[in-house]
């Protein structure tokens, strides 16, 4: 890990509501390059926002919010802020990738073709050079033998492999996983992380919202709890799992495990 380098991400009183439900009370918060943080928390924390929010798949209200030094979602030019347009915001969102709980796969396109999508309608990527790179990236997620399959016809942790590949095919900077195993059987979990493990070994910088505490112990760099809407304890995953400060930290350790 290296740390004479920015931060990937630098989260500064990040708040954000739906309405007027505050769902994010300000949190801040620091991802080295090269760090795998992990982000546990009961249901309805903020999670999922939170990285949505990196993502700009929503805006913040107040606070900020860079990943590389570069404000999301907005400019700042003479102590101002401006909103981004489109084709700034999508050039941002380029560099991030995102595996979900659901694997959200094209249906209609084989896992080839899935990895090749975005590398050749967004980034306009040459055909043959973008089947070259999604022929790389399934054989680094153990799909090789499976460039010609279609969803339907992979099991759940194929399927969130080839998103996992999908997503490193616009080559990101940051990984943001949202529950990437919550939705597999507990048999299929293994090969999952297994896959993130490596992207870990190799340098990836990522963020995972994960309920696997083994993953997280073993993998992650950091551990951040939240709890309504903000971070109620950060650490050494060893720390905050093995004797963790806080009463809402112990409660939410003693449920999930
Ligand atoms: P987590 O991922 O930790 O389970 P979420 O970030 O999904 O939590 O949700 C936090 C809170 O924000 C929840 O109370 C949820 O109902 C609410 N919320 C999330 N997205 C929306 C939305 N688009 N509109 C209204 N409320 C939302
Ligand atoms: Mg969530």
């Amino acid at each position: 890990m290296t740390t004479t380098t920015a931060p990937v991400v630098r989260a500064e009183g990040v708040l954000k509501s739906f309405g007027r439900t505050e769902v994010l009370k300000g949190i801040d918060l620091t991802v080295a390059a090269g760090e795998v943080m992990c982000l546990i928390g009961p249901s309805g924390s903020g999670k999922s926002t939170f990285l949505r929010c990196i993502n700009n798949l929503e805006s913040i209200d107040a606070g900020r919010l860079y990943v590389r030094d570069e404000l999301i979602g907005y400019a700042e030019r003479d102590g101002r802020v401006y909103e981004l347009t489109h084709s700034a915001i999508a050039r941002q969102r380029r560099g991030i990738g995102m595996v979900f709980q659901r694997f959200n796969l094209f249906p209609h396109m084989t896992a080839l073709e899935n990895v090749m999508e975005a590398p050749v309608q967004v980034a306009k990527v040459p055909r043959p050079e973008a089947r070259e790179r999604a022929r790389a990236l399934l054989t680094r997620v153990g799909l090789a033998d499976r460039t010609g399959s279609y969803p339907s016809q992979l099991s759940g942790g194929q399927q969130q492999r080839v998103a996992i590949a999908r997503a490193l095919a616009m080559q990101p900077e940051l990984m943001l996983f949202d529950e990437p195993t919550s939705a597999l059987d507990p048999e299929l979990v293994g090969e999952v992380l297994d896959v993130m493990r490596g992207l870990a070994e190799d340098g990836m910088t990522m963020i995972v919202v994960t309920h696997e505490m083994g993953f997280a112990r073993e993998v992650g760099d950091s551990l951040v709890f939240m709890d309504g809407g903000v971070v109620v304890e950060s650490g050494a995953p060893a720390d905050v799992l093995g004797s963790p400060r806080h009463g809402r930290t112990q409660a939410f350790l003693g449920k999930v495990r």
